[in-house]
């Protein structure tokens, strides 16, 4: 789950890192009476989940109050590359000397989390990345030992920062690193860490949490912005249900992650494209079955559904149960495949049979089947 730029800097900020002045606002008026008490130069940055604010123009500088309002009027009027922009985050301005780069992610292949850092931050970082690596610099920190002190100091050493500011840059590579570590991050990273009046200051900030780690979190899963997520992700989400979409033509429910894939791989083998991931779980009952059926074929890509259920736990009497109930309420007309097989098989499939759906034996007859009707009801546009 990503954060804002204004939540990830209010966190930043509890970890005893240097962040600008300022609030969130989601109206001009707002924007003018925040930028009346902060006084000065003030910058109106965007509040949207997506990189690259500032060359899109969601980022300006304002002189005064009416000038914040007038820019923050057409700021909240923008779409910055597909996301509405509700809300802008009104900052004192600061004059900027330097821009650094400074962030923490996973680095899977060495199992550790990896601080990264260069003297050549700003809104190009990832050009810098691509073009010219040996100017970051990388760090791993050893999870139970946390960060170290002659960690940082090499790291200010490295980007040659100057000896006065290497205090206050240990206190903020120690602050991102608890920042990091305490809400269960998988990046935590300020790009710029800037260079202001001879201080270090947070300029931007953004941090992604574990989803799975979210429900130690509940006051971060709060900070959810749904504005950014599929409805039918979020409908998923109210109902337990791992689902991520996808863009081929085929529905798939599954119960059990291993074979939601195992279902997408034989659907590919047979030459057709899933319409999403979809795992019902264990032990699903018809109301958890209801929904995944309404989310699949909400989307309108969708041309037939395959339904695989192994029932062990979750038994086959159920869902057909829950298919039914769904049946009644989406009227669906695109072909359904569905292959039962454990625990009441037989029941979920005499229910079914009611409802004309093709039956399928294996996963691999049910595969084809599913491509086969799928290209059928394309062809017949
Ligand atoms: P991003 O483009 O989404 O990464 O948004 P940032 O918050 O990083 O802002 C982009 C760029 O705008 C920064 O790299 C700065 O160059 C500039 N910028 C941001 N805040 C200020 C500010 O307070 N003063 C000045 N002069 N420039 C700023
Ligand atoms: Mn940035």
């Amino acid at each position: 789950m990503k954060l804002h730029e204004y939540q990830s800097k209010q966190i930043f900020s509890k970890y005893g890192i240097p962040i600008p002045k300022g609030r969130v606002a989601a109206t001009a008026d707002e924007a003018k009476q925040i930028a009346e008490e902060l006084g000065g130069r003030i910058v109106i940055k965007s509040q949207v989940l997506v990189g690259g604010r500032g060359k899109a123009g969601g980022i300006r500088l304002a002189k005064n109050p009416q000038e914040a309002a007038e820019v923050a009027r057409q700021i909240l009027a923008m779409d910055i590359k597909g996301l509405p922009v509700r809300r802008v985050l009104v900052d004192e301005a600061a004059n900027i000397e330097k821009e650094i780069y400074l962030g923490i992610t996973n680095d899977r292949a060495a199992r550790k989390p990896v601080m990264m850092c260069s003297a050549a931050g700003g809104v190009d970082i990832e050009e810098v990345a691509r073009t010219t690596p040996e100017k970051i610099i990388k760090v791993h920190i050893d999870p139970l030992l946390g960060l170290r002190d002659y960690q940082a100091y090499d790291i200010a050493a490295g980007i040659d920062l100057p000896r006065e500011l290497w205090r206050s840059f240990l206190t903020i590579a120690h602050g991102l690193w608890k920042a990091y570590s305490a809400n269960d991050a998988t990046l935590a990273e300020i790009n710029p860490l800037v260079i202001a009046n001879g201080r270090l200051l947070a300029v931007d900030g953004k941090m992604v949490i574990d989803d799975n780690a979210l429900f130690r979190h509940p006051e971060l899963a709060e900070m959810r912005d749904l504005d950014i997520e599929a409805p039918s992700e979020i409908e998923a989400r109210k109902y337990g249900l791992s689902f991520i979409k996808l863009d081929g033509s085929i529905g798939c429910m599954v119960n059990g992650a291993g074979l939601a894939m195992t279902t997408m791989d034989i659907i590919k083998l047979f030459g057709g494209e899933p319409a999403n991931f979809l795992d019902i779980g264990g032990g699903a009952g018809a109301d958890k079955v209801a929904a995944a059926f309404r989310i699949i074929l909400a989307d309108p890509n969708v041309k037939a559904v395959l339904i695989n259920i192994f029932g062990g736990i979750t038994r086959c009497d159920e869902v057909a149960r829950g298919i039914l109930a769904a049946m009644d309420e989406v009227k669906p007309n695109v072909p359904m495949v569905v292959r039962l097989v454990g625990t009441n098989a037989e029941e979920g499939r005499r229910l079914l049979a009611e409802a004309n759906m093709i039956t399928a034996e294996t996963l691999a007859d049910a595969a084809k089947k599913a491509v086969s009707v799928a290209q059928a009801v394309v062809k017949e546009g």
